[in-house]
């Protein structure tokens, strides 16, 4: 059983090991390190056979069902080298415990949450020189768990693969800290209170990229989603929560059902509420939103991720009518959070809140 889940591992062997890519150049889930955590998970065994191998391609029947009915679930998180050269995750025991989340949502296997993350740091620590030295750049982290059981009947799969890979990517804002611009869509919309858009399951992905199609061509980054009922209150941002600063509050949408609940979204509200910041978690309208820009009271816009930690926005547009917010420029409360978390991810200031793991 997972109790004493024993983790094998086969190294690479020095020749077949990659060439790392230059830093400058790293993109986002361009290149892929020398190794991966697998394991998995049956009825007779529950999770078993846990590895950490070179990384490579599975070898998978056509009709598993992850290619049919879509069981899939993943988490995103990172690993940075700090300036004292330590090896640091930012809240990893939580990305796991959402997964858990997710897979029960999703008729799937829980984790063993603490043989993961032993696993993890294993794995993290083994591809140490994969991780980007560069300012801003990070070993980006995706932990995915699929059901690989080969059969067509709709049910939940009774076999399922658990892998993680990891992947060196640049800067978020290798051009600077600068604004985005978001295209408010009423035509298409993300999840329903019921559905799986609290969820970080594949579907919902593969059902955003339209929108997020139809953006990019208006000239637009992201796409900010309202409710599917109403078409009325604000959601979230391409793959990012939202935050709207108005007057003196700093609010954004509660977790009823159809919001992801972001590792990030929670540590700005802590951290916005340790400074004395009146935060909020309430519902908020478009027309709230574009008549706070109007009248001068909207004073910040911008999303949360691990991706890019904060990603302010200058624009949004909505039926067709232009809202520039702050004059387009970066927010001082944005940029506030944006330093400040990133200190705390570095490991170059103090980690109150106990969000941080050193690995080694
Ligand atoms: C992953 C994700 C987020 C952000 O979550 P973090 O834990 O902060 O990275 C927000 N919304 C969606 C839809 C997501 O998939």
């Amino acid at each position: 059983m997972w109790q004493d889940l024993d983790i094998a591992v086969k190294k690479t062997a020095p020749e077949k090991r990659k060439e790392k890519p230059p830093q400058d150049a790293l993109g986002f889930g361009d290149h892929f390190t020398d190794h991966m955590f697998l394991m998995k998970w049956n009825k007779e065994n529950g999770w078993h056979d846990a590895r950490i191998c070179p990384y490579g391609n599975f070898s998978m029947d056509p009709a598993a069902m992850v290619y049919h009915y879509g069981q899939a679930i993943f988490e995103g998180l990172k690993a940075y080298k700090g300036d004292d050269g330590q090896i640091y995750m930012f809240r990893p025991e939580d990305n796991l415990e959402r997964m858990n989340s997710s897979a029960l949502r999703m008729c799937m296997p829980r984790l063993p949450v603490d043989n993961v993350l032993k696993g993890l740091k294993a794995l993290v620590y083994l591809d140490r020189d994969w991780i980007p030295t560069v300012d801003g750049a990070t070993l980006y982290i995706r932990p995915t768990m699929i059901g690989v059981e080969p059969a067509l009947g709709v049910r939940p799969s009774s076999e399922y693969y658990f892998f993680i890979i990891m992947s060196p990517v640049g800067a978020y804002y290798a051009e600077g800290f600068s604004p985005t611009k978001i295209w408010v869509t009423d035509k298409y919309v993300r999840a329903v209170k019921g559905g799986v858009g609290h969820v970080k399951t594949a579907g919902n992905y593969a059902a955003s990229i339209m929108a997020a199609e139809e953006a990019h061509k208006a000239g637009y980054t992201q796409v900010l989603w309202l409710d599917a009922i109403e078409r009325k209150y604000v959601e979230e941002v391409g793959t990012s929560n939202i935050f709207f600063k108005i007057g003196d509050d700093l609010i954004t949408p509660p977790l009823g059902g159809s919001i992801l609940g972001g590792i990030t979204r929670d540590s700005v509200i802590e951290l916005a509420k340790s400074w004395g910041i009146n935060v909020l978690e309430r519902r908020i309208s478009i027309d709230e939103v574009t008549a706070a820009c109007e009248d001068g009271s909207l004073q910040e816009v911008f999303g949360t991720g691990t991706a890019a930690v904060i990603s302010p926005v200058g624009e949004l547009c909505y039926q067709e009518k232009k809202y520039t917010i702050a004059g387009g420029a970066t927010g001082e409360l944005s940029k506030k959070l944006f330093e400040e978390l990133q200190a705390i991810q570095n490991g170059k200031t103090a980690d109150p809140f106990k969000w941080i793991t050193r690995i080694g």
